[in-house]
């Protein structure tokens, strides 16, 4: 159980790190604030990773396996400043919350994460303990993770976002998708002589639109929705258009792969002519100068709710008084890698609503805050044993 001062130290910090904007590829000033809190905690050893994630482990004192608590520190940008009730870099209490960008999602959560897992009794923990504080989270589900886990090794993975701290023993997937539809361009009076890219491209629009796609009894129907489009040339003059792109965002559900979603487009589009589908190749820079170059494709995953893991996540869960409601997340995380990847026995939990996440007047609420640093404190003490 925490003390007053402790729940303080978590507020305190919470509010610092919502103060330092720190959007994926920039982190460097939040990472440090976090290292440098890492430090003055009861860690072991803090270390900061060639994509600059920061790592902090911590050792109990009976034998156990490796259990990894992730938190992403990046953040997306404020659309609207101006639209905010309170600065969206304040970080400041009101009516028993904390506002800003990442209060929610997820620098709420990961602040009660570092705080707790370095106080928490080592006569408590059994096996080891490692925090990571991982970069770039919001431009590609997974990539920070895999540097991570590669480094440390886990037995068993927590991803600390946000869902109204049930135990999430699952997610959807993601990916995204470029469709590229080729015509024949010609001057636009005489369009006819052309064949307009444009045009085709609504024919495959449609298609996709009333393809089929897989359902799942526990995560809810797959998704394939078009984000955006754009011709070439761009803006045209007196040109009937020769390529038309489009991006979809595919929420993917339980056993669809790489093969299979693409083999389902070509299959819906097999009697239309010059398209082309490809996932999308992510190049991202990160604040150490290192390039991240990435396939846009993260699994979906639903775990054993049964299984030993997710037994001792209840006990650690009920120690720390909330009763545990299984739940599973209709966004992507980062555990899309360690599970939907790598296979590693992995949750979601964290406190606040994943609803709260990248809108305007993001907060969370204090209570709420803490209960979820009493639930890591609850795993962190029983899933070792
Ligand atoms: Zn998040």
């Amino acid at each position: 159980m925490l003390s007053k001062a402790q729940q303080d130290r978590i507020v305190t910090f919470a509010q610092e790190i919502i103060r330092i904007n720190s959007l994926s590829g920039q982190e460097k000033s939040v990472a440090e604030a976090i290292s440098a809190k890492m430090r003055a905690l009861d860690y072991d050893q803090v270390s900061i990773d060639p994509y600059g994630s920061v790592t902090a482990t911590r050792k109990g004192l009976h034998a156990g396996p490796r259990i990894l608590f992730d938190a992403h520190m990046d953040v997306v940008e404020v659309q609207d400043p101006e639209l905010w009730s309170v600065d969206p870099f304040s970080g400041v209490i009101r009516d028993g919350k904390i506002w800003g960008r990442g209060a929610s999602d997820m620098k709420g959560p990961l602040a009660a994460a570092v705080v707790t897992l370095g106080i928490v009794p080592r006569s408590e923990i059994h096996g080891t303990v490692i925090m990571s504080t991982s970069v770039n989270e919001e431009k590609h589900e997974g990539a920070a993770l895999a540097k991570v886990i590669e480094l440390t090794r886990p037995d068993f993975v927590v991803i600390c976002e946000p869902n109204g701290a049930c135990l999430g023993i699952g997610q959807k997937g993601r990916a995204g998708i470029t469709l590229d539809v080729r015509g024949v361009p010609a001057h636009s009076s005489v369009p006819n002589l052309g064949e307009n890219a444009i045009l085709k491209a609504c024919r495959v629009m449609q298609r996709l639109e009333e393809m089929p796609l897989p359902k799942d009894d526990i995560l809810g129907d797959a998704i394939m929705v078009l984000i955006d489009g754009i011709s070439r040339p761009y803006p045209s003059r007196s040109t009937i258009p020769v390529e038309f792109f489009m991006h979809y965002d595919r929420r993917l559900v339980q056993h669809e792969t790489q093969d299979s979603v693409m083999e389902q487009i070509h299959n819906g589009l097999k009697d239309l002519p010059d398209w082309n589908a490809a996932y999308q190749q992510i190049k991202l820079p990160t604040y150490t100068g290192l390039e991240m170059d990435e396939i846009d494709f993260h699994p979906a995953w639903v775990m054993d709710g049964h299984s030993t893991w997710m037994e001792k996540a209840k006990l650690g869960l009920r120690k720390a008084g909330i009763e545990p409601v299984y739940g599973t997340a209709k966004f992507c995380t980062n555990g899309s890698y360690s599970a939907g990847v790598a296979g590693i026995p992995t949750m979601i939990f964290g406190p606040s609503s994943g609803m709260l996440a990248h809108c305007r007047n993001e907060h969370i609420e204090i209570a709420e805050l803490l209960q979820g640093a009493e639930g890591y404190w609850g795993l962190a003490s029983e899933l070792g044993k």
